[in-house]
């Protein structure tokens, strides 16, 4: 079979027949057009996936396909914002047409689900990258910025954590990676976790509608993709550096700083990580990656409203903490003395 051309590859795989519904024009010109956005601001963001360094080499096409997209929509649901489309640029190492269906099949549904168009992109030959840039839309004034959490916000956290970094482990442990190397994963207690674990992995689930709900409650809120103290703390350091700001104009007399403290027993863990050595599961969902949870702040009358969220989007909303004036992150056990902990977050070039 010769292989697949350039266009003959957008067109098969890529562009709809049906055309463009919510942009003005799609996949096929120069440039695509979209009107300008109705809730006033246009958000904007770009998330690269690279192989071998944020996949396994045999991942599941569908999967790397939602996956890719659903990076995307998570930090547009971080931002409040709705989505609206997204552009694709593709570096293959060949045109590959069964693993394009099974990519193009895995996007496309997600991007279904959300609403959320294929507008255009870039396709080139090279090792296999996948760069997404979407666009959505959120009235300025109720975008869930990083900036906003103030002393004595609720810290809130979506859904459970450490459930994606519990499958990377599995897999690293199970290969002679040195460098790698972690400690041991006790074998996993049953095949429901496990897979469950696995789904939080390879196809998570971008809480836009969440960060729709939460416009207008929370101060603050970011999406957890490399591990929650070290997203929580980029909050604590916008949201610092802000107060300061603040605090200098109105020349407050003993100005603020901007911590948080944690309640360990609060901490929704994913079910996978009952039963490992209590470090392991500390580490696990406190620095793992991948969850693409939402963590919040929001002020503490705003816990009622917080709750109703989270029934109505069938969604476990969880208190895990509250920011405080004291700076750094504190971890405190069940009997609320403070446990040493030393957990660093995922850095590329640490
Ligand atoms: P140009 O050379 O003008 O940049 P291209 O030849 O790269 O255009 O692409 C042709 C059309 O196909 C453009 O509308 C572009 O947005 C779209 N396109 C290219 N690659 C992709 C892709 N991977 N997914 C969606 N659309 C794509
Ligand atoms: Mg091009």
């Amino acid at each position: 079979m010769p292989e697949l051309g350039e266009f003959d590859l957008i067109r098969r795989f890529f562009e709809r027949a049906d055309g463009p519904h919510r942009a003005l024009l799609g996949i096929g010109d120069d440039c695509a057009l979209l009107a300008a956005p109705q809730e006033g601001a246009l958000a904007v963001s770009t998330d690269m996936l690279v192989e071998g360094r944020h996949f396994f080499p045999d991942m599941d096409p569908a999967a790397l396909g939602h996956k890719a997209l659903a990076v995307n929509l998570s930090d547009l649901a971080a931002m409040g914002a709705r989505p609206i489309g997204f552009t694709l640029a593709l570096a293959l190492p060949d045109a590959n047409a069964s693993w394009l269906a099974g990519f193009s099949a895995g996007l496309l549904a997600l991007a279904d689900a959300h609403a959320c168009e294929l507008i255009g992109g870039d396709t080139t030959r090279g090792p296999l990258t996948i760069s997404i840039t979407v666009f959505g839309e959120v009235p300025p004034a109720l975008a869930l910025r990083r900036d906003g959490a103030r002393p004595d916000d609720d810290i809130w956290v979506s859904g459970s954590l450490g459930g994606a970094a519990w499958a990377v482990a599995e897999r690293l442990e199970r290969l002679p990676i040195g460098q790698h190397a972690l400690p041991q994963v006790p074998a996993p207690v049953d095949a429901t976790r496990r897979d469950a674990a696995w789904q939080r992995l390879e196809r998570p689930d971008p809480r836009v509608a969440l960060g729709l709900a939460l416009r207008g409650v929370a101060s603050a809120a970011i999406d957890l993709s490399d591990g929650l103290v070290g997203d929580l703390g980029h909050v604590l350091s916008r949201s610092g550096a802000a107060l300061q700001r603040l605090q200098t104009i109105e020349r407050v007399a003993s100005p603020l700083s901007l911590g948080a403290t944690l309640d360990w027993s609060a901490t929704p863990c994913h079910p996978v990580l009952q039963g490992l050595p209590i470090e392991r599961q500390r580490s696990l969902a406190l620095a793992g990656g991948d969850d693409y949870e939402l963590l919040f702040c929001a002020p503490q009358a705003c816990h009622a409203t917080i709750d109703a969220i989270g029934v109505r989007l069938g969604l476990a909303l969880t208190r895990i903490g509250r920011i405080d004036p004291q700076p750094g992150v504190r971890l405190l056990d069940d009997n609320h003395q403070p446990i040493a902990f030393n957990v660093r977050s995922f850095d590329h070039f640490r």
